[in-house]
């Protein structure tokens, strides 16, 4: 989708779905049903700087920079092309983590090579009194954009619970999230989205049902009652 149509529509922006701290599952969810059509928000590389700041991993000055370096090269596009290969490797991790089955090997391994992709080196800062280090990581390449992205799959895996990723219950809805509630109830990837449409749908559901039992009844009813 390019330059008039999607001016017809919201802002590329207002279309992602932020429905989880984990970047990795916000960007499966960049594929995502509207109006019953599977649509995909990313067709590009310009589109997935776009993503990147939505998401928080890119400021808006470093999304400007990636945006004047890298869009309409080879390296903008061979790095739009390794986030859609990371992408569906991570749906394949979404869909078999909510499953209850092992991530597969296959998974790992797309995930550790955007992970090697990126150098990085620590650094010793001043904490008030003390020292602490930070990973600073150089964002020299564009491929280096993704890394965020990939360990936030590697925290999820390493530190997170696999029964906590779930996928939206609105049949009609593909998205996935990671269940952050105290009680784990979460069902819907938003409740403003999916949960009041489908509260909606079963209020109407049930005020037809009761409507029609009202109309086969009442006749009965009414030739019950003595006149
Ligand atoms: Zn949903």
């Amino acid at each position: 989708m390019k330059g008039a149509e999607r001016e017809m529509r919201k802002p590329l922006e207002r279309q992602f779905r932020i429905v989880s701290n984990f970047a990795c599952l916000n960007l499966l969810n960049t594929e995502l049903m509207q109006h019953g059509r599977r649509i995909d928000l990313l067709s590009d590389f310009s589109d997935l700087v776009a993503w990147l700041r939505a998401v928080g991993v890119l400021s808006n000055s470093e999304a400007r920079e990636a945006e004047t370096r890298w869009t309409g090269t080879a390296e903008g596009e061979s790095a739009f092309a390794a986030a859609i290969g990371l992408r569906a490797a991570l749906r394949t991790f979404a869909e078999r983590l909510a499953q209850g089955k092992p991530v597969s090997d296959a998974t790992v391994d797309v995930i550790n090579s955007v992970l090697a992709s990126r150098p990085s080196h620590r650094r010793l800062v001043r904490d008030g009194q003390a020292f602490r280090t930070r990973l600073v990581p150089q964002a020299a390449k564009a491929i280096h954009l993704l890394a965020p992205v990939a360990e936030s799959a590697a925290d999820l895996l390493e530190h997170g619970e696999s029964s906590l990723i779930k996928s939206c219950e609105n049949p009609s809805c593909v998205l996935y999230f990671y269940d952050t509630t105290k009680n784990r109830s979460r069902r819907w990837c938003s409740m403003e989205v999916c949960g009041s449409r489908i509260k909606a749908a079963t209020y109407y559901r049930r005020k037809r049902a009761s409507q029609a039992k009202a109309a086969t009844t009442t006749p009965v009813r009414a030739a019950k009652r003595p006149d």
